[in-house]
Order: C-alpha cells, then sequence, then structure tokens
C-alpha cells in the first residue's frame, strides 16, 4: 500500500505504510525519512476508538488490561482514511480505531523517538 506523495517533508506524512502480516509488523516510511516499526500487538494497545480507549471520563476496555487473544492482536487488513489516518482491521473484526498518522508518529517505538519523548508512566 503507497499514501498519495504530498510535495512535503513534514514528518506525520508516511510515503509508505506496509503491513507484513508474515513478520506480525507494520512498517511506514515517512517523507522526512523516518522508519517506524510497530508489531501488530503494540499497534493494537495503541487502538484510539472510544471502546478502547473509554470516552467521557469512563475508562476503556483496555484500561481493564485484557488479556489479548491471537486474533485481537492480528492484523488483518488495513486501510487509508482520507489522507490522515490508517484504519486496521483486526482478526476479531475489530475495525473502530482510526490511528491518525500523526499518533503513528507520535508512539513510533524505535529507540531514537523513545530517547525524544518524556519518560510516561507506560
Ligand atoms: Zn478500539
Ligand atoms: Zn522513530
Amino acid at each position: 500500500m503507497t499514501a498519495d506523495a504530498r510535495p512535503a517533508s513534514e514528518p506525520t506524512v508516511p510515503r509508505t505504510i506496509h503491513a507484513d502480516r508474515t513478520a506480525g509488523r507494520l512498517a511506514i516510511d515517512w517523507a522526512d525519512g523516518h522508519h517506524t516499526e510497530y508489531d501488530f500487538p503494540t499497534l493494537r494497545w495503541l487502538c484510539p476508538c472510544a471502546f478502547c480507549r473509554g470516552e467521557a471520563g469512563q475508562p476503556g476496555w483496555l484500561d481493564s488490561r485484557p488479556t489479548l487473544t491471537a486474533d485481537q492482536v492480528r492484523l488483518v487488513d488495513a486501510a487509508l482514511v482520507g489522507r490522515y489516518a490508517l484504519e486496521p482491521v483486526w482478526g476479531d473484526g475489530h475495525r473502530q480505531g482510526f490511528y491518525t498518522f500523526e499518533a503513528l508518529r507520535e508512539h513510533c517505538p524505535c529507540a531514537e523517538c523513545a530517547r525524544a519523548r518524556p519518560a510516561a508512566g507506560v
């Protein structure tokens, strides 16, 4: 899958997004040359939807620290939402989460980004 290339070098513009279902990883190459790789469980834990994250002050499903099943961390498909987000489809049918490119970049798990990030209570 290739995202539309925009003539910008903004860090939140993906040049290519590749889901490797064999390796269980989602790789993103950004317009500024940075490379991000998520393993599927990490990505699943980041689901930003109201069900997973909660809303209106209510805790979400992920806040209860559920044990995720193999299906729940199996990425079966991923669609682009306009030019700003990715919508993964999980093995259990969950697909409510719109992961904005901004958020995907912000949570980049690489060592470089982890160092640059203020330590959050993970
Ligand atoms: Zn969700
Ligand atoms: Zn990074």
